[in-house]
């Protein structure tokens, strides 16, 4: 490790130069960041807002965008009762700045060197660090082979649909599976219901193929798909998690 990763993160102004509604309950807010040093796929970056009377709130957001110069990208979901998303999703316009630190996390990142088949399983926002590693494998000239077990309340709130499908039909393209929890399609070619082992064994890897998993979501969600793939023979240092739950710090 070198001195300069000893070195506290410190905060930097971002200015939002583009924000994209995904679903009627999020949007992605694209900050260029002068001096950004670069990120890997699955890190997340600390955003802090401070009141007019010097009141801060701080949380916590994953990097959606693949490392691409000083363009970060996080996908924000509403919290209904929430003090910051809430924030960042109505008050928030294009030209605003906004302070950040960053790039943060050395256990939930993926590179092009892990290789090895890649499981990506994701709960509602927990999409986010998921697209950063689809992003980043798309750009190799021989991605491993992926698969996404993606669950959603229902066809409305599936962030990042028409852009995830588009990588689906590419070569070498990811395999993805949506299940819906609280909606049932007439016509559905997915899957219906909470993440189980049915669905972790139609759409993973065989744990004799070595795979990686990463999984992230909120706190019982993430605990759940661990202790099934655990079930399924899955190594357990071969699984990655992120917890979603509140950042806590303000
Ligand atoms: C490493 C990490 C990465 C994260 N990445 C993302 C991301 O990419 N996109 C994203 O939208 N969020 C992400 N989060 C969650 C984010 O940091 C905030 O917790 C979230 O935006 C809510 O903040 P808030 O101020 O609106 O709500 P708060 O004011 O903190 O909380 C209001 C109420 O909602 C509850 N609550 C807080 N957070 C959640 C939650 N996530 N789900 C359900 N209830 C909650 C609290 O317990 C409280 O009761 C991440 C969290 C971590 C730790």
């Amino acid at each position: 490790m070198t001195s300069a990763a000893l070195l506290p993160l410190r905060w930097r102004t971002a200015t939002v130069i583009a924000r994209r509604p995904e679903t009627p309950h999020v949007a992605t807010l694209v900050l260029d960041v002068p001096g950004w040093p670069g990120h890997k796929a699955g890190q997340h970056v600390d955003l802090r807002l401070t009141a007019a009377d010097g009141y801060e709130a701080q949380r916590s957001y994953s990097i959606a965008s693949a490392n691409d110069g000083t363009a970060v990208a996080i996908t924000v979901e509403r919290v209904a009762d929430g003090e910051v998303s809430p924030f960042l999703l109505d008050d928030v316009r294009v030209s605003d700045d906004l302070e950040l630190r960053g790039p943060i996390g050395g256990y939930f990142v993926w590179s092009l060197e892990d290789g090895n088949p890649l499981l990506l399983i994701a709960g509602g926002s927990g999409v986010a660090p998921m697209m950063s590693i689809l992003r980043a494998r798309a750009q190799a000239l021989k991605p491993p082979a992926a698969r996404l077990l993606y669950s959603s309340r229902d066809q409305a709130s599936i962030i990042y649909r028409d852009e995830l499908d588009g990588m689906t039909a590419a070569t070498d393209g990811p395999r993805i599976l949506y299940t819906l929890t609280r909606e049932r399609p007439v016509v559905w070619s997915g899957a219906l219901g909470r993440v189980d082992r049915v669905m972790l064994e139609r759409i993973g890897f065989p744990p004799t193929d070595d795979p990686l998993a990463y999984v992230c979501g909120p706190t019982p969600f993430v605990e759940q798909v661990a202790a099934d793939l655990v079930a399924l023979g899955y190594a357990e240092e071969r699984i990655r998690t992120e917890r979603f739950g509140p950042t806590g710090a303000n």
